[in-house]
């Protein structure tokens, strides 16, 4: 194998509906990829609605396992999936108390990156799918928040939001600028290719690791992170891009000619490490 470096910047592994960590780890290990950032997935996929807590534990017990059994580096990345928020909705609790239990999950994910478990907040944000006012009103509420819990506690958010463009990207840039988190600590999870500032507004991209999504931004510059947002769901196979696309992809972009292997040093080591405060060892 080559010593190129890959990160995958938004993977997420699932023992209970897919092959879990230590498969998806060898996978993604055998296809040339060195480091995982794995932010827990939503409470209803791994045990019963709301506890928050033991979603974020179970993702720092794979990244645990990952680190222990495999060559893979592994990261954990704990929050509350903004689609928690409208199932606690839907159960008839009031905004008010909804709103506390969430911010209550927010500040169990900043105890954890305090004490050293995880190295970010996320997936937070807002939901992809329209929702009431009252509703947007709270999310924006809970991201306003999250970020100063950011603050505090010097590491990044991981935006997961509706399908954002400049403007939305404007308003985050703005958000947290107000809650004194600098903009590129706000990394946008499942973004496109917006790595001109005027574009992304200083937040951070981290971009879909498709073919296209990269030769399009490859023509605007190199600062940006890659991922798959991988489910590791076997009932959903193909909803998002596999395990092994983002060392492959880098590999063939460096091969086609479009990066040089420093620039992909840049992305998957450099960048990483300074956007998140970590030291890969590479
Ligand atoms: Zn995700």
């Amino acid at each position: 194998m080559d010593n190129i470096p890959s990160t995958d910047n938004h993977i997420h592994v699932d023992p209970i509906n897919g092959e879990g960590p230590l498969e998806v780890a060898k996978k993604f290990h055998r296809s040339g990829g060195t480091a995982m950032i794995i932010p827990n997935k939503p409470t209803w996929t791994v045990s019963h609605e709301c506890d928050f807590k033991e979603a974020m534990e179970l993702v720092i017990k794979y990244v645990d396992e990952i680190n222990q059994k495999t060559e893979v580096k592994a990261f954990a990345v704990v929050g509350v999936h903004p689609a928690e928020l409208s199932r606690i909705l839907e159960r008839n609790i009031t905004i008010l108390k909804a709103e506390k239990m969430m911010q209550n999950a927010l500040k169990t994910a900043q105890d954890l990156v305090l004490g050293d478990k995880a190295v970010a907040i996320g997936e937070i944000g807002r939901p992809h799918y329209p929702v009431s006012s009252e509703e947007l009103e709270a999310h924006n509420r809970l991201l306003f928040y999250a970020m100063g819990l950011a603050r505090e506690a010097d590491c990044p958010v991981q935006l997961h939001t509706e399908s954002a463009s400049e403007r939305q990207f404007q308003e985050f840039a703005e958000m947290a600028k107000k809650a004194g988190l600098k903009e590129e600590k706000v990394i946008k999870h499942f973004s496109g290719p917006f790595v001109l500032p005027e574009e992304n507004h200083g937040l951070t991209p981290s971009l879909i690791a498709s073919g296209d999504v990269m030769r399009e931004a490859l023509r605007k510059g190199k600062s940006f992170l890659m991922e798959t947002d991988y489910l590791d769901d076997l009932k959903r196979p193909g909803a998002v891009l596999g395990p092994k696309t983002v060392p492959r992809r880098t590999r063939k972009l460096i091969n086609s000619g479009l990066i040089t292997e420093e620039e992909a040093y840049f992305i998957h080591v450099e960048k990483v490490e300074h956007i998140y405060g970590i030291e890969m060892g590479f």
